[in-house]
């Protein structure tokens, strides 16, 4: 059983990752998942729209960090 409090540092991990590097994600405009730069459409919502601009990803990334949502941080990809 995973404490809730090691998911949100997982998650943090997860942004903190994303943060440092946001030209290789984007923001799916559906969902507001953040997914791969590369991705051709939201393996969430399997949307195709998405918002690229670094300074979105970012703070999309800091968002998911701080709180519980449904939108995920999708690394099932990497
Ligand atoms: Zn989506």
């Amino acid at each position: 059983m995973i404490p809730e409090d090691s998911h949100l540092k997982e998650r943090a991990r997860k942004a903190a990752k994303i943060i440092a590097k946001p030209a290789d994600f984007k923001v799916c405009e559906g969902c507001d998942s953040i997914v791969a730069a590369r991705v051709a459409t939201c393996p969430n919502c399997h949307g195709y729209r998405f918002d690229e601009k670094p300074a979105s990803v970012v703070e999309q990334a800091r968002l998911l960090a701080s709180r519980a949502q449904t939108s995920v941080i999708a690394d099932d990809l990497f």
